[in-house]
């Protein structure tokens, strides 16, 4: 509670002195009491589970709508947890590195389905995972015209799937493109960064209109490069209630500590000090104490994954009880390695127990499954009914990151879909 008192103190904190302060007193704390007791919470008065109704079977979204042309029925989910490079249409992909002579290592849509999947892969992890996401980038970046085509089918597949409401996340500088070296080099492939984020927030706009659901974006620090995370949350502030709702930090957490670097902190401070909503992976394939730390660092709001949280009792318990919220991504868990297996999988035991989870694809092109498809799976695969998949809508509802206003609207939106009013 140290470092709840430190915070206080400084409320809303400076991004230079009291991150001293801060880590003065996460040090301490440590050699006092171990790493497991220093976390301070954001109360958030969303974290409430939903109330829940059964839902009739025959308007459950199923994976007959993916890609398909004929309108959808009823849109009943909200996804939390989206990465946009990681939700591009494989035809798409193949079809942008044709037009652009880039070479891919397969031929067509179905075989970059395979090779991107870990799920053919002898060793699954986050790192072998995010491994295709430089394919993704490489046909999309500093590319104004992809950026936009895609961001438009995104929308399109969302509401395909069943989506009444989306937060998609991304990381802009992945996106800018190479600045042309050479005279003469195509200007298309220049793009800063907030150009790239102008791109995608008109985008979604023209697609949210045009596919009648809500897409609102997360900015994402990438671990290996804290030296964008003061360009990135300058975005958030920037376009912070025109589009961008949130910032996340994502990347290999096996590989890069949050508290390596202060660049994250101070960011995710500004953003907070800024009313900024904020989310981190963390517990996925690393370790409880990447929980804790986003808890209490960052000041995180929700948590992207989170399964490890099994490993300290203590901080679940604290989880439980304070309602925060966990973002699963249940297919992706598997591939990435952070879940042996679906049979004894945390997710179940996080249901079980009460916890305020949302059930997301995190990336449909990597996983091959849609948002759609994990809520089939946990009805399928884990055995859960519609209470609980209806519980896990209306909780992402209410944890969403949109403005009070729209967030009762769209609990309502719910609660008419669902037959409640
Ligand atoms: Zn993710």
């Amino acid at each position: 509670m140290q470092r709840e008192r430190a915070l206080k103190e400084k409320n809303p904190p400076s991004c230079g002195g009291s991150m001293e302060v801060v880590r003065e007193n996460y040090t301490e704390m440590k050699e006092k009491a171990g790493m497991g007791k220093a976390y301070c919470f954001i109360r958030n008065e969303h974290r409430s589970q939903a109330k829940y109704t059964v839902l009739p079977p025959e308007n459950w979204p199923s994976t007959e709508y993916n890609n398909s042309a004929s309108p959808p029925r009823e849109r009943l989910l909200v996804e939390l947890h989206t990465h946009f490079d990681g939700a591009l249409r494989a035809e798409t992909v193949v079809d942008l590195a044709r037009t652009k002579g880039i070479e891919l290592p397969v031929d067509n849509a179905e075989q970059l389905k395979e090779y991107v999947s870990c799920a053919n892969k002898e060793v699954k992890s986050l790192t072998v995972f995010l491994e295709a996401f430089g394919i993704f980038n490489s046909v999309i970046r500093g590319d104004r015209d992809a950026l936009r085509r895609c961001a438009l089918e995104f929308c399109e597949d969302q509401a395909n799937y069943g989506v009444l409401y989306s937060e998609v996340r991304y990381c802009p500088q992945f996106m800018c493109g190479q600045k042309p070296n050479v005279e003469g080099d195509s200007e298309q492939y220049s793009l800063t960064s907030d150009e790239v984020v102008q791109i995608l927030l008109d985008a979604f706009a023209e697609g949210s209109q045009r596919y009648g659901i809500k897409v609102r974006s997360i900015l994402c620090l990438v671990r290996p490069f804290p030296e964008w995370a003061a360009e990135t949350v300058a975005l958030c502030k920037k376009y912070y209630g025109k589009g961008v709702v949130g910032i996340d930090v994502a990347g290999d957490e096996t590989l890069y500590p949050i508290v390596a670097n202060d660049e994250f902190v101070k960011a995710f401070q500004e953003a907070k000090k800024f009313g900024i909503h904020r989310t981190a992976h963390a517990g996925e394939a690393g370790p409880a104490q990447n929980i804790r730390e986003s808890l209490d660092w960052l000041s995180a709001e929700r948590i992207g994954h989170g399964y490890h949280l099994v490993q300290d009792e203590e901080l679940y318990n604290v989880i439980k009880k304070e309602k925060i919220h966990l973002e699963l991504c249940p297919t992706s868990s598997i591939l990435t390695g952070s879940v042996p297996s679906f049979k004894n999988h945390p997710g179940k035991r996080f249901i079980n127990d009460g916890f305020n989870f949302s059930i997301n694809s995190d990336d449909s092109l990597c996983i091959n499954s849609t948002v759609a498809d994990e809520y089939n799976l946990v009805y399928n695969e884990w055995g859960y009914d519609f209470p609980v998949l209806t519980r896990a809508a209306f909780n992402a509802a209410r944890s969403s990151f949109l403005p009070e206003e729209e967030k009762r609207q769209l609990i309502e939106d719910l609660e008419t879909v669902y037959g409640m009013r």
